[in-house]
C-alpha cells in the first residue's frame, strides 16, 4: 500500500500506478518523479517523456500525439525470437521457429519496417489477412527465407498475388480458411503454372479465452473441420499437390490469458500434423496464430486483461507440446511459426494527452443555515454535526435518504432550485468527509462507490474512439499515469473525459492492484500543462480508430536512443496527424467547394448590409485559416 500523504516516495509512485507490472521495464519513474522510457531496459538510457513532449514542441507537435520508440519495438521481436531459440535448444528440438507478425495488429509502414529489419537475423516474416495488406506486404517483405503468410477469405486476385509473390522466391503460403478456397487455389495455380505452398486452417474444438474466445472453437468461422480436412487431402492427392500442403495453422483468438489453452490448443494441432504425415503429407510447418498476451492490468492472472504466463514459457509450452506428440507418434518435428501481433507492437507506443480542466462535484463549499430552509436542508445539515469516526455508515445512509426525498420532491414540485442546491451541497460534504474518516475500510463495496462518484472528471484533449478504440468497444484496460509529479501524492481521484460529444467519450475503468477502479489517482491542476500517458497502446488502437466527430489521426514522433545527444535521444520521424481539411476530404467535402459555399453566403450578407465586405473577407480568411490546422482543441 502508497504511504500516507505526507510521507509519499517515488515507491508508492511504481506501487500506486503498477509501473513495474505491466512496464515490463520499459518504464520507470526518475528521482525528480517523472515517468520516463528505457526502450532498452536495464541495458539503456532512460528517457523522461516530458522531454520529448517538450521536444515534439519545437518541431511543431503538441498533444495529443502518439510517441513511438523504436528500440522498444526491436527489443521486443528480439525477445520473442531470442526465447523460442533458447527453449528450442534446451529441449533438443530439431525444428526451428519462424516467427511472422500480423499486419493487421498495426500496419503502418514504419512499425512494418522497423520489425521486418530488427528480425533479419532470425528470418522473421509477415502475415497478412487481406489483399491490400498483401500488396503492401508483397513489396517491404524480401528475405526469402522468411514466410509471407496469406490468411483470411481469398478471392482470384488475391490468390493471384499470392501465387506471383512465390513466382519471385519468395515463401508466400496460401492458407485455405474454406474447402471451396482450396479448389480455386488449385484452379488458378494450374491455370497458371505455378506450384502453390498452401496451409490449412484447422478449426480446433479448442477455444481460446475472453474477449476474443469466439476466433476458435465449433462456432469459429474460419478453418476446416477435420472431415473438411480430409476432403482437401483427397482432392490434393487428386492434383498431385501432396507437396504443396506446407502448413497447418489455427488460431483461437487474441489475449489468451491462461497458458494451459495454449498448450491444449498446440496439442490438438500437432495431432492433425501427425496424422497427415502418416497419411504422407509432408508438412513442414506447425503455425499457432497470435493469441500471446499482453499483461496490461499488471495482474499476471488468468484475467481477460492480463496474462498467467511470460513469453518464454508460451514459447516453452508450444515446443513442448508439439515435441511430445510427435515423438510419442514418431515423426519429425515441424518448423514453429507464430503470428504473435500484440505482444510485439503494444509497448513500443504511448498516447501523449493533456488534461486541460477539471468538473468537480462541489464538496467544499458551506452553506449557511437560514430559518427560513426547507426542513430536509436543516435535517440534512443536523446529520452533518453529528457526524464522528464512529458514526460514518450511519450518517452516510441517512444523507443518502435526505437527498433522495429531495430529489422526489423536486420532481413533484414541492423544492426550489435554492433548497435542492444546499441539500446536494451538504450531502457531497458529507459524502467527502465520510470517505476521508474511514479511509481504512475503502474495501466497503458502499464506500469505495461512493470514492468513485466523489472524483473529478479531468477533460483531456483526445478522442477515445479515434485512439483507444478498444476502451470504448471491449472494455479493454489500459494503464494509464500522470507523466510527472510522480514524487507529490496525487491527491485526487478522476475519471477522464475526451472532447468529443458523447457522454461515452470517456474513461472509467483504471488498473488498480487487486481492483479495478472507475478513477485513477491524480494531482490538482495548477498553471502548469498536466500530461498523462496511456501505454501499451501500440496494438490495434493506432490503426482502428474512428473519426468520430471529425476529430482525426494524431501525429506521431518516432524516437530512437542516441548516446551521442545530450539528451540521450533523438527524433527521427514526425509524421504530420490530420488537419480539418484533410478529415473533411476524407468524408467527401471538398474544402475549396466548401469554401465556395459558405463564401457566397458572405457575399449575400454584404449585399443585405449583414456584415462589412472587410468583415466578410475576415470571416472567410479565418475559415480558411482554421480548416488548415488539427482537428483538437489548440490549448495554450
Ligand atoms: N493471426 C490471426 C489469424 C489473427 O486473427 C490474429 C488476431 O486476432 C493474430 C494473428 C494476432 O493475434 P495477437 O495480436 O493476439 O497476437
Amino acid at each position: 500500500m502508497p504511504s500516507p500523504n505526507n510521507h509519499w516516495k517515488i515507491q508508492d509512485a511504481y506501487d500506486t500506478y503498477l509501473i513495474d507490472r505491466w512496464g515490463e521495464g520499459y518504464f520507470i519513474v526518475d528521482d525528480s518523479g517523472l515517468l520516463a522510457a528505457k526502450p532498452q531496459k536495464e541495458n539503456g538510457a532512460s528517457i523522461p517523456l516530458l522531454d520529448i513532449i517538450t521536444a515534439a514542441a519545437q518541431r511543431g507537435v503538441k498533444a495529443p500525439f502518439v510517441i513511438r520508440f523504436h528500440d522498444i519495438l526491436r527489443h521486443s521481436v528480439i525477445s520473442i525470437n531470442e526465447c523460442f531459440r533458447a527453449v528450442i535448444k534446451e529441449h533438443h528440438y530439431q525444428g526451428q521457429y519462424r516467427g511472422v507478425f500480423p499486419m493487421k495488429v498495426n500496419h503502418m509502414r514504419e512499425v512494418v519496417e522497423e520489425i521486418m529489419d530488427a528480425g533479419s537475423d532470425y528470418h522473421f516474416g509477415l502475415e497478412v489477412g487481406s489483399k491490400p495488406e498483401l500488396i503492401a506486404a508483397l513489396a517491404v517483405h524480401e528475405d526469402t527465407r522468411s514466410l509471407l503468410i496469406c490468411n483470411g477469405y481469398k478471392d482470384e486476385e488475391f490468390i493471384r498475388l499470392a501465387l506471383n509473390g512465390s513466382q519471385l522466391g519468395k515463401r508466400v503460403i496460401l492458407v485455405v480458411e474454406k474447402l471451396e478456397e482450396l479448389r480455386q487455389i488449385l484452379s488458378i495455380s494450374e491455370h497458371h503454372s505455378i506450384q502453390p505452398c498452401i496451409g490449412i486452417r484447422i478449426r480446433l474444438n479448442t477455444k481460446g479465452e475472453g474477449k476474443w474466445s469466439q476466433s476458435g472453437g465449433d462456432d469459429s468461422k474460419f478453418g476446416l473441420n477435420t472431415a473438411e480436412l480430409l476432403e482437401a487431402t483427397k482432392l490434393l492427392r487428386k492434383h498431385s499437390l501432396e507437396d504443396s500442403l506446407q502448413l497447418l495453422h489455427f488460431h483461437v483468438g487474441s489475449q489468451i490469458s491462461n497458458i494451459s489453452k495454449v498448450g491444449k490448443a498446440v496439442r490438438e494441432i500437432s495431432r492433425y500434423y501427425c496424422k497427415l504425415c502418416h497419411l504422407d503429407f509432408n508438412v513442414r510447418y506447425i503455425d499457432v496464430g497470435g493469441g500471446l498476451a499482453v499483461d496490461y492490468d499488471g495482474s499476471r492472472s488468468a484475467t481477460e486483461s492480463s496474462m498467467n504466463y511470460t513469453v518464454r514459457e508460451y514459447a516453452s509450452t508450444v515446443v513442448n507440446a508439439i515435441q511430445e506428440v510427435c515423438d510419442e507418434e514418431s515423426v519429425p518435428h515441424p518448423d514453429i511459426v507464430s503470428e504473435s501481433g500484440r505482444a510485439i507492437v503494444a509497448h513500443h507506443s504511448v498516447l501523449i494527452v493533456e488534461s486541460f480542466d477539471s468538473v468537480s462535484k462541489n464538496c467544499h463549499g458551506t452553506v449557511p443555515l437560514q430559518k427560513a430552509d426547507h426542513k430536509l436542508v436543516h435535517d440534512i445539515a443536523g446529520v452533518a454535526r453529528n457526524l464522528t469516526d464512529s458514526s460514518c455508515r450511519e450518517t452516510l445512509h441517512e444523507a443518502n435518504r435526505i437527498k433522495a426525498e429531495a430529489e422526489s420532491r423536486f420532481n413533484l414540485g414541492l423544492l426550489n432550485l435554492d433548497d435542492k442546491a444546499k441539500v446536494e451541497t451538504w450531502y457531497w460534504s458529507i459524502a467527502e468527509k465520510v470517505c476521508s474518516l474511514s479511509e481504512d475500510e475503502a474495501d466497503l463495496s458502499e464506500l469505495a462507490e461512493l470514492s468513485n462518484q466523489l472524483g473529478d472528471q479531468y477533460l483531456c484533449n483526445f478522442s477515445i474512439f479515434q485512439s483507444l478504440i478498444d476502451h470504448w468497444a471491449v472494455d479493454q484496460l489500459f494503464p494509464i499515469v500522470p507523466l510527472q509529479r510522480l514524487n507529490e501524492k496525487p491527491d485526487n481521484n478522476a475519471s477522464l473525459v475526451d472532447i468529443t460529444c458523447d457522454s461515452d467519450g470517456k474513461i472509467n475503468r483504471f488498473v488498480r492492484e487487486g481492483t479495478r477502479s472507475s478513477t485513477l489517482p491524480v494531482h490538482q491542476l495548477n498553471d502548469s500543462p498536466y500530461f498523462l500517458g496511456v501505454f501499451l497502446v501500440g496494438a490495434y488502437q493506432d490503426v482502428m480508430g474512428d473519426i468520430h466527430n471529425l476529430f482525426g489521426p494524431l501525429p506521431e514522433t518516432h524516437i530512437f536512443l542516441d548516446e551521442n545527444e545530450a539528451c540521450g535521444f533523438y527524433i527521427e520521424e514526425v509524421v504530420a496527424g490530420q488537419t480539418i481539411d484533410e478529415v473533411l476530404s476524407d468524408v467527401q467535402y471538398e474544402p475549396q467547394q466548401l469554401t465556395r459555399l459558405l463564401k457566397k453566403q458572405i457575399d449575400g450578407a454584404i449585399k443585405n448590409g449583414r456584415v462589412k465586405a472587410n468583415q466578410g473577407m475576415e470571416i472567410l480568411f479565418k475559415y480558411q485559416e482554421i480548416m488548415k490546422q488539427p482537428t483538437y482543441l489548440k490549448l495554450k
